[in-house]
């Protein structure tokens, strides 16, 4: 038995506690991982509340991320004592996640912990700054440079946009944060934006075209603030989407696309390639301050992670939340 957040769903309703777990509860895998250190992330808030059906299969083990030691492997590409991380691949959706001291897991899904990064520090980024930096990455390949121009970045107190700033703001970029809590300014300038505008600047419905203002986008919210940021987008500029926190749809035209040259690019985590992962690790390990990451990051352990779960989809918590998951007991 190990100690874990377990969500189950029957006749009494959608529960998600932390309580002992068999291990016969977890999935299939050639890797055995003891857990150090997760994390919670927007989709881990839907996870743990049902407030999205997020979870496929009942129990689960939630947690899209984790980071810590194997402890037994039929994999050849790992053994016992290698440092590995996670993130994605369904883990804490159809297959048991990181939200409890042990995770057994398909070797291929593991990342080698960059030796740069403590396990706390690798969850600090977690599944949303390594999407930060599948979005920084997308900017960069279209050819974007920190003269060309602002970039925005929506969503700007999330873990997502955080962790955007962040790195946008190291590698010299010129960053305009968009925040429903401009309350947080000074906090978002220290991390590095430039300047901090009010979210509903962007939330209501646009025209199909305006004034151009953006070199880049990185936008965590979707719906109309999507539409508006491509609209604005100066010529030949790109938009990076990862995220719906404001909504799902689009509700946009093909006018920025086909009179400005905008790309808009779309980013998946979830399902990228390793090579790709080990590409934005290796630029993580690179060009992540760590200064400005533990600024943004709070500590709490197992018992705290439900509700702080449902702060998060409330947009109460500001950037990242690791979780302690062995709460300072040894390691299993
Ligand atoms: P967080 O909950 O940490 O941050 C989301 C932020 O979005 C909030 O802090 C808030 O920022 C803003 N926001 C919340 N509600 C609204 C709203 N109704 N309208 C406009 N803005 C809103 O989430 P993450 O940063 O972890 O994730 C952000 C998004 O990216 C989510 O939709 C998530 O599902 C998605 N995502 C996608 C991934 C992928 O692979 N494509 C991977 C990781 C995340 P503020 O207070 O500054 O306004």
């Amino acid at each position: 038995m190990f100690n874990g957040i377990l969500i189950t769903k029957d006749d009494a309703g959608y529960r998600a506690q932390v309580q002992p777990i068999d291990e016969a509860v977890l999935s299939e895998g050639d890797v055995t991982v003891s857990v150090e250190w997760s994390t919670l992330n927007y989709k881990d808030g839907l996870a743990i509340t049902g407030k999205a059906p997020v979870v496929r299969r009942f129990p689960m083990v939630p947690g899209i991320d984790l980071a810590g030691t194997v402890i037994a492997s039929s994999n050849p590409a790992w053994q016992a004592g290698d440092r590995v991380l996670l993130n994605g691949w369904g883990v804490g959706e159809t297959h048991c996640g990181g939200l409890a001291e042990l995770a057994r897991v398909k070797g291929e899904w593991l990342v080698a912990l960059p030796g740069t990064f403590t396990a706390r520090q690798a969850m600090a980024i977690g599944t949303a700054g390594y999407t930060a930096m599948l979005c920084v990455l997308a900017l960069e390949k279209h050819g974007i440079q920190p003269d060309d121009g602002e970039i925005l970045v929506t969503g700007a107190n999330g873990g997502v946009g955080s962790v955007a700033i962040a790195l946008l703001a190291k590698l010299g970029y010129q960053v305009v944060a968009s925040t429903g809590r401009v309350s947080e300014a000074e906090h978002l300038k220290a991390l590095g934006a430039a300047e901090v505008i009010d979210r509903q600047v962007l939330a209501a419905p646009g025209k199909p075209i305006g004034k151009e203002r953006w070199a880049g986008v990185i936008d965590t919210v979707g719906s109309h603030t999507l539409a508006n940021a491509c609209a604005t987008t100066r010529y030949r500029g790109a938009v990076a989407a990862c995220g719906l926190a404001g909504g799902m749809d689009f509700p946009a035209t093909v006018a920025p696309f086909i009179l400005r040259g905008v790309t808009l690019y779309g980013i998946d985590s979830v399902m990228a390639l390793l090579a790709v992962r080990q590409e934005a690790w290796a630029r993580l390990a690179q060009d992540i301050d760590i200064v400005r990451l533990d600024r943004i990051t709070r500590e709490i352990g197992l018992p705290e992670a439900v509700e702080v779960a449902a702060q998060l989809l409330d947009g109460k918590v500001r950037g990242r939340v690791v979780v302690d998951v062995q709460g300072g007991r040894p390691p299993l």
